[in-house]
């Protein structure tokens, strides 16, 4: 056989594989800072689970790039804003996904932005900061040498990624590469110490031994449900979480078994949280009458997406097998929903337990619990309600050393694939504006070492950026 050599597509200071709101923050960053970036991303559009996957989750800005996004998602009228105002009755509604705990009648307020609207948006603010962008880009491998002996000892360099688009096979070389992939994939590639998902249960819960990943799950939007009929439903057959049209569309053998349990079956899979149970599970999205519905993996399944072929492939092909039968056995037997129709399923079956890189400093929820203190402390001492102890809010700090995979001295971690333990980013620190936020850090950090012409792993963090 010839040997066959890989074109180079591009060449730039700072790589970002990955355009979830971690990338997608680390490539503008650094754009802004004057390096020449290539973004690659597998999608049409950048913003990862929360535009391809259809999330959409808004709140109000963190400061930096998640500020600006939010007021230029704002200013497009890409904002949805919902209330108990505008949907009395969501509120302590046990179908709701994030107002059910609420006391019925309580007075809220929740946004979410257009998904398809922000990808566009997000992609043309990458364009203004110059930035390269391979759309329909899958990363495939790296390329990793010896870094010199000077610079950080018996650490590799990744010189160059393979990635695959319509040209076929090509590479794309840097100085710094960051890993947005959302499971590390970049990590492991280069071969970099990670844990594999599925680590297990939160303290205290009932568990058997078997190590499942927390489940990953595909959103999708129905519109055209008339909430209020649903509501009188459920108050007038005394159906709150709809289990009596769910029994009868069961013994009608009109849903497929394993399709509906009653949310969280007095079983909690993760303490109160609802993941695990594929259940009816919805939120207000785009306009009123539109609504977001969550499809999790069934925990039992033990699907790990990230690494395996088959288990992806499972996924996808089951969830949507399963967002065709619901949406079927709403219209037919759920009042509310008869005029209801799929209006979008995300492109992207997000993942939420995948590759957990082992970083020079691994964080976890005794660092919280104890504030340790961090000389290069990434951010001033943040508070965040931790879920895996109780629901308890801790004051603490992230050092810039859980940005730096072990082995690799050029490469930089972001958003959900951070140096932390499964828990600490599972119930706290991986969510839109955190991942936004360490995006911006990791490309900081990337022009910061461009400049001063050393490997990240060199590189002094000693003020908190945020
Ligand atoms: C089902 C689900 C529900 C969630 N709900 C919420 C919520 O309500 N609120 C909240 O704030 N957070 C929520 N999260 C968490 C949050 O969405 C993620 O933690 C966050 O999006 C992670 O950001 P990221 O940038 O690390 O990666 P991702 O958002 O996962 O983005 C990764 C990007 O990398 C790309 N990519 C991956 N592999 C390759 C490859 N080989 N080649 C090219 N491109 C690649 C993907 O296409 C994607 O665009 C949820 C997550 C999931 C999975």
């Amino acid at each position: 056989m010839p040997e066959r050599r890989i074109p180079v597509a591009a060449e730039a200071d700072v790589v970002v594989v990955g355009a979830g709101p971690g990338g997608f923050a680390a490539a503008l960053q650094a754009a802004r800072m004057d390096c020449s970036v290539v973004l690659i991303e597998k999608y049409d559009m950048p913003g990862g689970v929360h535009t391809s996957g259809l999330q959409g989750s808004a709140g109000p800005g963190v400061g930096g790039i998640h500020t600006e996004l939010m007021q230029r998602f704002a200013d497009a009228g890409y904002i949805y804003t919902f209330s108990e105002k505008t949907h009395p009755g969501w509120a302590g509604n046990p179908l709701s996904h994030y107002e059910r705990l609420m006391k019925p009648g309580t007075e809220f307020t929740r946004q979410s932005f257009n998904p398809d609207g922000a990808g566009s948006l997000m992609a043309r603010m990458l364009d203004e900061a110059g930035v390269t962008c391979f759309y329909g880009a899958s990363f495939l491998d790296a390329i990793v040498k010896t870094a010199p002996k000077n610079q950080t000892g018996n650490q590799g360099r990744i010189d160059a990624v393979i990635i695959e688009t319509a040209s076929g096979k090509q590479a794309v070389k840097g100085k710094v590469f960051v890993d947005g992939t959302g499971t590390a994939e970049l990590v492991a590639r280069s071969g970099a110490p990670f844990v594999r998902g599925g680590g297990g249960q939160p303290t205290g819960a009932k568990w058997d031994g078997v190590n499942r990943p927390i489940p990953g799950g595909l959103l999708w939007i129905m519109d055209g449900i008339d909430f209020q009929r649903l509501r009188k439903h459920q108050q007038d057959a005394k159906d709150p979480v709809l289990a009596k049209v769910i029994a009868e569309a069961t013994a009608a053998k009109d849903i497929p078994p394993g399709l509906y349990r009653p949310r969280m079956a007095g079983e909690n899979v993760y303490g109160g949280l609802y993941i695990g149970h594929p259940t009816i599970d919805m939120s207000p999205m785009l306009r009123d009458g539109t609504y977001i519905l969550w499809q999790n993996v069934p925990y039992e399944w033990a699907l790990h997406m990230d690494d395996s072929a088959e288990d992806a492939s499972k996924a996808k092909r089951e969830l949507r097998g399963f967002i065709d039968a619901e949406a079927g056995f709403l219209r037919k037997y759920v009042p509310g929903f008869e005029n209801a129709t799929i209006q979008h399923v995300g492109r992207y079956l997000g993942i939420r337990d995948g590759r957990h890189p082992v970083g020079e400093y691994v964080f976890s929820l005794k660092d919280a619990q104890k504030q340790t203190h961090f000389a290069d402390a990434v951010t001033q001492p943040m508070t965040k309600t931790f879920f895996w102890d109780g629901y308890a809010k801790h004051t603490f700090e992230v050092p810039y050393r859980s940005f730096l995979p072990k082995k690799i001295d050029n490469l930089l971690l972001t958003g959900a694939s951070m140096s932390f333990t499964y828990e600490v980013i599972f119930m706290v620190m991986r969510n839109f504006p955190w991942c936004t936020q360490t995006g911006e850090i990791a490309g900081t950090a990337a022009a910061r070492a461009v400049k001063q012409g050393i490997p990240p792993k060199r590189l002094e963090w000693t003020q908190p950026y945020f």
